[in-house]
């Protein structure tokens, strides 16, 4: 099957989800509306018993009469949704049929058969590089987004389409990121060759906590969502609009995401439809090439072309996420308020102002304050954070590694 046809197939199934999903939402609105035109006869059947006045009744009536009218509507709605999602699902089912020798059909849904293409263009990096009108590298200047946007860009180089790429950094601003990363991310993109586009979440994560007056957690986790996702969102857009192709265009969304990571990320794919984010004028497809890449994969991958990383890895902190991080574990929290002292830093005085400003704790299990305390007996036995250039490396490669890393390391100007 060759990749025209593979993104047929996939349009296919996305035009189905579609459909299937106006479908979904039509019959939900068409229960709320049979609902409501219900109760509305039941409250006039009692009026008309409890002897209201004749122009009340009216009222009633035509209220009644409204709402009998738009359950019609919604149910002409479901019906046209109903068939739309049989065509779409029939079409898809047509398309696939010639394809579908020599593969499992018993019991064939539509996202195996999306599943299994996705598998095949994973596959074939080099021919979905060279399949794609634009390359997107999200990144947030860490250790796996950088190592991500080397393989892609690596990938664009050979197959010669590097104007493709463009590298997009979400900038929570100070108060939330260590400092630096945003000018590391932009030599990122200066030593690639590529763009390098900025996205601002206003506020940070500070910002976004002291609006809702709750600090996000794994299971609602919004931050990832308002701070950086729907920031990224809209450039799908403009990047399309930019290209201004005539036909549907094909955007890779590269992610720097690792199954290790987390049993969430364990269950991602390397290559995934975006349904979200497609639509008739483009079809985004998130790719994650370093997915089955392990922590110390990463770092060898970082030594090896002596790329640029952060210096906050060398004081141990595992993570370039926000300065405090909600899913981060007890013990990085604390070393990440010795290591904001060791910078000058006023982030834990302020962190722990606004969780007794909203009366949140910062996690369930432990508070900020709680976390600074720590940091301040640790910080009072053990004295000041030090940690040397290249220690990251130490930790995950050895010392040989790290002194060939920082001999080659020449950051872009
Ligand atoms: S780094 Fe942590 S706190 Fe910051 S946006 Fe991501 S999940 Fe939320």
């Amino acid at each position: 099957m060759d990749i025209s046809t593979r993104r047929q197939l996939l349009e296919g199934v996305r035009r189905a989800h579609q459909a299937d999903s106006a479908h979904t939402a039509a019959a939900r609105a068409r229960t709320r509306a049979a609902r409501a035109a219900a109760d509305a006869r039941a409250h006039l059947s009692l009026a008309e018993a409890s002897g209201l006045s004749a122009g009340e009744l009216e009222v009633k009536r035509a209220a009644v009469a409204g709402l009998v009218l738009r359950e019609q509507e919604a149910r002409g709605k479901l019906c046209r949704t109903f068939t739309a999602a049989r065509a779409a699902n029939g079409a898809l089912g047509a398309l696939y049929a010639p394809h579908a020798r020599g593969r499992a059909t018993g019991g064939l849904t539509r996202s195996a058969v999306a599943a299994g293409i996705l598998g095949e263009l994973a596959a074939t990096p080099r021919e979905l590089v060279l399949a794609a009108d634009a390359i997107v590298v999200s990144t947030s200047g860490g250790k796996d987004s950088l190592v991500c946007g080397q393989r892609v860009v690596t990938l664009a180089t050979e197959a010669g389409c590097l104007d493709k790429v463009v590298l997009v950094h979400a900038d929570l601003g100070e108060e939330s990121e260590w400092p630096g990363v945003r000018e590391l991310a932009q030599r990122q993109a200066e030593r690639w060759g590529v763009r390098f586009l900025v996205v601002k979440a206003e506020g940070g994560l500070l910002g976004l906590v002291e609006k809702r007056g709750m600090w996000p957690d794994a299971a609602r986790r919004l931050c990832t969502a308002s701070l950086k996702r729907e920031k990224i969102a809209p450039l799908f857009k403009q990047i399309t609009d930019a290209l201004s192709l005539d036909g549907q265009a094909l955007v890779l969304s590269a992610l720097g995401i690792r199954a290790a990571e987390s049993p969430a990320r364990a269950r991602k794919t390397s290559l995934a439809l975006d349904m979200r984010a497609s639509n008739g004028r483009r079809m985004v497809l998130t790719w994650h090439p370093v997915l089955e890449l392990t922590e110390a994969d990463v770092w060898r991958e970082i030594a090896g072309a002596a790329l640029e990383y952060h210096p906050v890895y060398d004081a141990l902190i595992p993570r370039l996420s926000c300065v405090f991080c909600v899913l981060a574990g007890r013990e990085v929290l604390v070393r990440a308020a010795r290591l904001c002292w060791a910078l000058g830093l006023d982030l834990p005085r302020r962190y722990v102002a606004l969780e007794e400003q909203i009366g949140h704790r910062f996690k369930q299990q432990v508070s900020i304050a709680e976390i600074v305390a720590e940091a301040a007996r640790a910080e009072a036995e053990e004295g000041p954070l030090t940690w040397s250039r290249g220690d990251a490396l130490r930790h995950h490669v050895g010392e040989e590694a790290a002194a060939d890393y920082l001999r080659r390391l020449t950051p872009a100007a």
